[in-house]
């Protein structure tokens, strides 16, 4: 098999087999292919894409280049989620102690920020103490006890993935629907999982900011795991501005805190409401879906999901009394406040330039290596469709030093559309797939 032949039988639009497939992978993971050829390849599937046989096999790959997270031995059914990434997008915290509370056992496997979305590690990182890094075993000994655990991805958990991703960032090759659902999936699959809940985000502070493609990735992700036995079930939702109204590590603990007990956001509340009803309907703790909308809402308002985030804070070390004392969290030395030039409907807020701007200010990291400034943030004070007056403060801008501040607060004012008119009523949960 000549390397050489294979890209140029992609570059033409053919379907590659999936031993060919195996062939390409495994020859760059253990650097027998060279980053050119293999450069070349993605720049093919950029535009000639691939078939659903096509993406289950790079996923497979993907996921044999590494180790299996084995979780057999577990008793009960378990169901993570996943999403694409957002602004204020902080609906794991929130979801996986509702589900968990209802006996679905969540291993959630998450991220970091990068870019101008959040990561719900380096949320969790802000509590004092807490502890990502858990071993396996940990991991295994935590889910069996409390049912929730939540770990950072290990090197160990599909290399290749790591690799290709790499050179993907280099080669401009990022945004291909088929390679963002076989990255996504082979480490979420390498988990023994039962099934998934995915919430694939749409909109101005999206990966995706057209409802087609976002509806072609959620397919393909439903698609790759309906090959591999995995029960996945996709929300695609908006993303056209932040969801909540906090966006900063320790600041979204906060609101998180806040929604567990039945006082938060209302978008905020919907989303998680929804994605635990479908991570407690696929974790077959209740029969139908309206039973386990009900069970979701009954745990939030018992507060046997705050229960269980404190129990799994104390658990990986963490104080869990951060949750009724904010001042145990870290916080900002300063405030600036953003105000209204004029008086108005709150059009739109783009999500992507508050995400910029609070990862300017320190809330996030541009490239990997970044530390995060876990005080720092933004709390907007209005949400689209709402009136303001000229002079009314649009969002406060939560902060501990002054570099860049002014280009971040400048980037904040611009990101909200101030007109005549309120703007059309969008549906927040836009599309099932799945
Ligand atoms: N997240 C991933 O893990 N991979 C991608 O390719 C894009 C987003």
């Amino acid at each position: 098999m000549r390397i050489v032949d294979l890209i140029q039988r992609k570059r033409n639009g053919e379907e590659l087999s999936p031993e060919e497939i195996r062939h390409l992978v495994d020859g760059y993971t253990r650097d027998e292919v060279p980053d050119y050829q293999i450069a070349a390849l993605l720049m093919a599937i950029y535009f000639a894409g691939m078939t659903d046989r096509e993406v289950s096999a790079l996923t497979d790959c993907m996921i044999r280049s590494g180790e299996k997270v084995d979780l057999s031995g577990i008793p009960g059914v378990k169901v993570d989620k996943h999403s694409t990434g957002g602004v204020g997008d902080k609906t794991s915290l929130i979801a996986a102690p509702l589900a968990a509370a209802a006996g679905v056992v969540v291993p959630m496997v998450s991220g970091r920020a990068l870019g101008h979305t959040g990561g719900t590690l380096d949320k969790l990182e802000s509590i004092p103490g807490f502890r990502t890094s858990l071993t396996i075993d940990e991991f295994r000994a935590q889910l069996e006890r409390i049912g929730l655990a939540f770990i950072g991805q290990t090197p160990q958990v599909a290399p290749a993935d790591g690799k290709l991703y790499s050179l993907r960032d280099a080669t401009a090759t990022i945004e291909s629907v088929p390679l963002i659902a076989s990255s996504i999936m082979s480490k979420k699959l390498a988990v023994g999982l039962d099934a998934l809940v995915l919430d694939v985000k749409v909109g101005a502070g999206a990966f995706m900011k057209r409802q087609v493609d976002a509806r072609r990735l959620a397919q393909m992700m439903v698609g790759i795991g309906r090959r591999m036995n995995v029960r996945v079930q996709a929300l695609i939702t908006d993303m056209n501005q932040p969801l909540g109204y906090a966006i900063g590590n320790a600041l979204e603990v906060m609101e998180v805190s806040q929604t567990l007990q039945s006082a938060g956001p209302a978008d905020l509340t919907r989303i998680s409401l929804e994605l635990a009803a479908r991570m407690i309907h696929l974790g077959k703790a209740a029969e139908t879906l309206e039973e386990a909308r009900e069970v979701a809402q009954h745990k939030l308002v018992h507060g046997e999901g705050y229960l269980k985030l404190k129990e799994v804070i104390k658990a990986q070390g963490g104080n869990p009394n951060v949750l009724d004392r904010f001042d145990l969290l870290p916080n900002a030395s300063g405030a600036r406040e953003i105000t209204s030039p004029r008086a108005g409907f709150v059009a739109s807020i783009d999500a992507e330039d508050i995400g910029r701007a609070s990862a300017m200010i320190g809330a996030g990291r541009d490239s990997k290596e970044d530390q995060i400034d876990p005080a720092v943030g933004l709390i907007l004070e209005v949400k689209a469709g709402q009136r303001v007056e000229a002079g009314s403060v649009l969002c406060r801008l939560y902060h501990t030093r002054e570099e860049q501040l002014d280009e971040a607060a400048q980037l904040v004012e611009d990101a909200f559309r101030i007109s005549s008119h309120p703007p059309e009523e969008r549906d927040l949960i836009l599309e099932v797939v799945g």
